[in-house]
């Protein structure tokens, strides 16, 4: 690891040469070559102005920040229709408009609400801001999303879309990312809290057991 700390420094200066990240987690290693690397300086620190997230706000100084996906973790949505959607949002694909029907994860006012007392939260999704910006209006009434991160903030590694927390300009072992998905969070597996089966109410309480993504994978 070091050696690839030691070539970002060298040649992230002239942000025109070869950036190569390496992550090593359970004897799986993925490596990625990139082009006019801007978002390190040349001591690896993250630029402010290149990370994916604005500066942190003074309420949130101090806290775990929380990357919290959409689909199938707090909504399930569909073309087809359901009679009991919570909600039904027009989008609009190649000139049709479409209605999207969508269910709320049962809970998942409540798993909001008290998220967003706790943590900084931050909405990252792979699916197009046409849909999930509307979807995230109507599902997060009280604002607890600091920031929306939509697919082109993602990383397209081997035909799945990547959420790569080294980019979003927060201290990772103070970042989480909650995410039913484990594809999305391939180069950070350590600071993962899957839930594909679980419900909110068990996701939330893992995570307000959390000092730090550490403590979580001692436990
Ligand atoms: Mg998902």
């Amino acid at each position: 690891m070091n050696y690839y700390r030691e070539l970002i420094k060298t040649q992230a200066d002239t942000c025109k040469s070869i950036y190569i990240y390496a992550c090593t987690h359970r004897a799986l290693c993925h490596y990625r070559v990139r082009y006019n690397v801007t978002h390190h300086d040349a001591g690896g620190n993250t630029i402010p102005g290149e990370c994916l997230l604005p500066a942190v706000t003074s309420q949130d100084q101090g806290k775990i920040c929380v990357i919290i996906d959409l689909d199938e973790t707090l909504v399930h949505s569909s073309f087809k229709p359901i009679s009991n959607a919570d909600f039904i949002v027009p989008v609009d694909i190649e000139g049709t408009t479409h209605q999207v029907y969508v269910l709320k994860r049962p809970y998942v006012d409540e798993f909001l609400q008290r998220m967003g007392e706790l943590f900084e939260c931050v909405l990252f999704t792979a699916s197009l801001a046409k849909y999930a910006d509307p979807v995230t209006d109507l599902l997060d009434q009280c604002g607890v999303f600091r920031t929306r991160l939509f697919r082109e903030s993602c990383v397209f590694y081997q035909g799945c879309y990547v959420k790569d927390l080294s980019r979003l300009g927060r201290e990772l072992h103070k970042t989480l990312i909650l995410d039913n998905s484990p594809a999305s969070y391939i180069f950070h597996p350590e600071n993962a809290v899957g839930f594909t089966v679980l419900p909110l109410f068990s996701v939330f309480v893992k995570a307000c057991l959390l000092d730090s993504p550490s403590c979580y994978l001692k436990g």
